[in-house]
This record gives C-alpha cells, structure tokens and sequence, in this order.
C-alpha cells in the first residue's frame, strides 16, 4: 500500500472512533481530502484507497488535474476551496461539483449564471470570518443570513452550508469555542433554509476536536499526501 493509501485509512478509523465517542454517527462525517499541489499520481493512490472527494485551491492546477482524471469522473467529487476570483468563476463552475468559498453576493451570481445548464445545480457554502481579529476571508456572522436569502433564490446553486478557517494560533479552549460558534450559526441556518447539511470545518491539526463540535466535513491535506512544499 503506498503511504497515501495507509494515511487515509488511518485517517476514516480516527475519523470513526472520534464520532462513536461522542455518540456521532460517523456516515454523516465526510473526508475531504485536500490534493493541492499534488500530482495526479498521489490523488490516483488515494482514489485506489477507497478516496472519492477532493478539495482544490487553485483553479488552473485543479481543471488541469480533473482533466487528466476524467476517466475517473463518474466516482469523484471535486470541491473549490480556494480564494475566488471574479475572472474565475466560469471555471469553477464547469468543472466543480462543490464551491465552498463564497462570500460575496456578485461571486454567487456569477456562479450561478455560469453553471452550464446540463450540470445539477452547484453545491455551496457559505465561507464566514469567525475570528475576525486575524483572518481576511469570509463574511461576517451578521452578513450569513442576508447572503443565504440571496444565495437561496439562484436556481443554478444550491446552498448546502459554511465553511470557516479559524485562527490556527487560538488555544483548544479557543478553537472549540470557534467551532461551537459555528455550529450555533449551522443549526439556525437549518431553521430557515432546506437542503442545509454541510459543516465544513477541520483540518489536518484539528479535524478530531471539529468533529466533537459538530463538523460533518473535514479538510485534510497533509495528513494524507504529506507535507506542502
Ligand atoms: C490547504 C487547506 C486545507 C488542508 O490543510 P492541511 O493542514 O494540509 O490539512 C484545508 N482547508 C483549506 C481551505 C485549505 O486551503
């Protein structure tokens, strides 16, 4: 087995006792593994592992690799986790199934009027700026509900739930108070929105202590392809 192969096993077995712990079944957590710049060849031995879902940052090197893996379209999901870009819009929405970065109702739009129409519409989050003090991405928790109305009527896109990226430097108490913030504002969102399913919250460092507090997509990239160079 190659070490990716072995790193997402181990990751779906921590994944799956960390939810029976907290009486969670673990069916509702999804593994999203994070394949930015990583080869074709590495994303392969994750798919040879049982890996279906990808998350991508960078809209050339991502068409790029979908492209040379569309023998494999039918099993894969590729999610946009990146930065958006207004020029980049129409890429992202040809060729990705999820898009969980938007913050902006002009991104919405031409999301949505980009998406061809022959594709299910576009699954989105909504990214929000939870600790605002040190990051730049994502919308303010008082600005979800406007943005989700809006986003709510674009029959191109269907709204699924958020995303956050918290401050990577808060101690545990800090980051689970963050997380719980976050599902808080998920749980409400349920109350006034359908199809609203998707917490996406968790990475490498943290994806046990985000799915104790309620994330039901996590977002690992170097646990499973190594490190980033
Ligand atoms: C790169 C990235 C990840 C994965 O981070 P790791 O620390 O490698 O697990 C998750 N989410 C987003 C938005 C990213 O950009």
């Amino acid at each position: 087995m190659s070490f990716i192969a072995e790193n997402i096993v181990k990751i779906n077995a921590l994944l799956k006792k960390t939810a029976e712990n907290c009486a969670r079944d673990p069916n509702e957590i999804t593994l999203l593994a994070v394949s930015k710049t990583k080869s074709v060849d590495d994303i392969k031995n994750a798919i040879d592992a049982g890996q279906h879902c990808f998350g991508e940052n960078y809209v050339q090197e991502s068409v790029e690799k979908i492209q040379q893996l569309q023998s494999y379209s039918a099993q894969l999901t590729w999610h946009f986790i990146g930065p958006i870009q207004s020029n980049k819009t129409r890429l992202i929405a040809e060729n990705f199934d999820w898009v969980h970065t938007v913050e902006r109702e002009k991104i919405a739009e031409r999301l949505n009027a980009q998406r061809p129409s022959h594709l299910a519409p576009l699954n989105v989050l909504i990214q929000v700026n939870i600790n605002q003090e040190t990051s730049k991405s994502g919308i303010e928790l008082t600005e979800v509900a406007t943005l989700a109305t809006q986003i709510a009527t674009l029959p191109h896109l269907t709204l699924r739930g958020l995303m956050t990226i918290p401050d990577p430097y808060q101690s545990e108490a800090e980051l689970r108070a963050t997380f719980q913030q976050m599902k808080h504002l998920f749980d409400e969102l349920k109350q006034q929105h359908q199809h609203i399913d998707t917490l996406s919250m968790g990475m490498s460092h943290d994806f046990e202590i985000a799915i104790e507090e309620g994330s039901t997509l996590i977002r690992v990239g170097q646990a499973i392809f190594g490190e980033r160079h």
